[in-house]
């Protein structure tokens, strides 16, 4: 490709509202434009890396049997309602009318879809299992589109649908998706690991496995231990004391201790307050947070320097939403404004994260304004019937699976994820199949993500420098820019003529830049844009000599023409 001709329109400044650098670099280098927040154009190079990702994906894929097929967009919203996700996916969900009033969703995903087609057109094992997957525009109204392609609101995702037989089929098909995952990620040049990730309270009876690209910008926490291979995100991760079984009798008794006490704490507002008015450790506070689900509320209880992880408390309650209770009904649970609830004396069923368990005594709200009370001790002023695992775990805190580990976080772009759904939506829309004796049997099923689109930004996020974009060969939007200095002189030009032809007669994708800019205009674009090998035809093309420089590396080579053309094909 000639870059004369190239539509790619460079920018020496990122527009103000580029809010990542992967985001600042693919509008600079001309590879994508912004149409609304969160919605995007591919240009050429772009649409050229999107490409290359799609095909490596495609490659992975049909090797372990997955087909590929395309859904559409438009998804009736009944198909929703029979999953039982019309009215929990909330306003996510885009929802429009046609001219005869039936509503539809554009599709954020396609579960509902998949599954209608294979319980239409499947009915027998013999034709299980079965893995389709499509490449498609998914759309979702985010709450905060941000980080350019990182969080849009149409995006490009690879979702995959596997169906079997049983439990153990779904194992297999979950492990070969897996497997083909972390070499299509490794093929992409992207440095992810996956992480254990959380099913939800109905998402599946099986686990679910998050692929993380390692990037700061990232918004999920990886949890992993500095000793094992133990890795989860901060949804899941469990520390040790958390899994152990703890309570009262592993405290050491022999101490007297006093009985609880009002103290006075006027216009304490949070913890923060509380620390500075007390002047003490927040990990000798209980903090008492009232949540409401639907018509019920619920106290739960961490310790100070502790934060309730709310994926835990749903799941233990088996529910799939919950709300912090507003000040209204904190009011009325507690007897006192917000700011002041505690566990003595609450009509509401409690909830007890086992590190505030082990506590000897603690400082917790009153439950009557402006007060709280000290030497309280759980267990023995207030009930403990149900005590679990409900706190994100915190730096440092001990590895669950090995003796020595402790837990450390890092920040991470998720790239993919796996699941294993069971039956939760075959169920629902009535999936089954007749097994070798007859009998009517519920498929099991898998799902398996991956934001094609997203992946354009982590890998910019994760190779880029200074100057630009860093792209893995195999994803480059071209494999060598041909630079000539100069145009003008003769020998210059005939030499790049000729390395163009002869680079594409061996099929490498060759961009050359034959634009009338000056030289350091062409080399700063070419940075910019990041392809992985550039041949600068200089003054010494007279004598036959060309430098080769990488664009991830500072040296350069000076090379003949021969051994380009010999470089360049292995
Ligand atoms: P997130 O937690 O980041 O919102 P998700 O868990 O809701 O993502 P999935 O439903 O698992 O996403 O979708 C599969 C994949 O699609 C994700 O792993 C991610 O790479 C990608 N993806 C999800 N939402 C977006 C988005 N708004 N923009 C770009 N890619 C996305
Ligand atoms: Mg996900």
């Amino acid at each position: 490709m000639r870059q004369s001709q190239l539509f790619s329109p460079t920018l020496r400044e990122a527009p103000s509202d580029a809010d990542a650098i992967s985001h600042q670099l693919l509008l600079r280098a001309g590879m994508i434009r912004t149409l609304a927040a969160g919605i995007y154009s591919y240009l050429p190079l772009g649409r050229r890396v999107l490409r290359n990702i799609e095909n490596i994906i495609r490659e992975e894929l049909d090797i372990v049997g997955a087909q590929e097929m395309l859904m559409p967009s438009m998804q009736p919203t009944e198909l929703w309602k029979e999953s039982g996700r019309y009215s929990i996916y909330g306003p996510e969900l885009i929802r429009l009318h046609d001219r005869h009033q039936r509503e539809f969703a554009l599709g954020p995903t396609h579960e509902e879809v998949v599954t209608t087609i294979v319980r239409n057109e499947i009915n027998t094992y013999r034709k299980l299992p079965l893995i389709v997957y499509q490449i498609q525009t998914k759309f979702r109204d985010e709450r905060r589109p941000r980080f350019g392609l990182l969080r849009g609101r149409e995006f490009l995702m690879k979702d995959a649908y596997s169906f079997d037989t049983d439990m153990a089929g779904l194992d297999r098909s979950y492990q070969i998706m897996s497997q083909a995952y972390h070499r299509i990620f490794n093929r992409l040049g992207l440095h992810v690991r996956a992480v254990e990730a959380d099913a939800g309270a109905i998402g599946g009876d099986g686990g679910t496995h998050e692929f993380m690209a390692l990037a700061d910008i990232g918004e999920d926490t990886i949890v992993s231990c500095d000793c094992c291979e133990y890795a989860a995100n901060l949804e899941k991760a469990v520390a040790r004391f958390s899994i152990e079984q703890t309570g009262n009798n592993n405290i050491n008794n022999t101490r007297i201790l006093d009985m609880p006490e009002r103290i006075y704490t006027p216009s304490i507002h949070t913890i923060d307050q509380l620390v500075q008015l007390l002047n003490l450790n927040p990990k000798h506070l209980i903090k008492t947070l009232i949540y409401r689900i639907g018509d019920h509320v619920i106290a739960a209880l961490v310790r100070g320097d502790h934060e309730v992880n709310e994926i835990k408390l749903m799941n233990a309650l088996g529910v799939e939403q919950l709300e912090l209770a507003d000040a209204a009904t904190v009011e009325r649970i507690t007897g006192a404004p917000v700011g002041f609830a505690g566990p003595l004396g609450l009509a509401v069923p409690v909830y007890v994260d086992h590190a505030v368990a082990r506590m000897e005594e603690a400082i917790v709200g009153g439950n009557e304004q402006d007060y709280h009370i000290r030497h309280v001790r759980p267990g023995r002023d207030f009930d403990m019937n149900t005590v679990l695992d409900l706190r994100n775990v915190v730096e440092g805190d001990a590895c669950p699976h090995c003796d020595q580990g402790r837990l450390q976080f890092s920040r991470g772009i998720e790239v993919g994820q796996v699941f294993k759904l069971g039956t939760r939506y075959s169920e629902k829309m009535r999936a089954a199949f007749l097994d070798a004796s007859g009998r009517e049997q519920t498929m099991v099923m898998g799902c398996y993500g991956i934001g094609v689109s997203r992946i354009l930004s982590a890998v910019v996020e994760q190779q880029h420098d200074d100057h630009g974009i860093c792209w893995p060969e195999a994803i480059a939007p071209f494999h060598v820019h041909l630079i000539p200095v100069s145009l003008q002189d003769p020998s210059q030009a005939e030499v790049t003529e000729s390395l163009y032809q002869r680079l594409r007669a061996n099929g490498v994708a060759v961009l050359l830049d034959d634009r009338e800019e000056r030289p350091g205009i062409k080399f700063k674009d070419s940075d910019l844009i990041g392809i992985p090998y550039r041949i600068v035809v200089g003054k010494q093309a007279a004598e036959g000599k060309i430098e080769l420089k990488q664009r991830s590396r500072k040296d350069t080579e000076v090379l003949t023409i021969e051994e380009v053309i010999v470089r360049m094909n292995s």
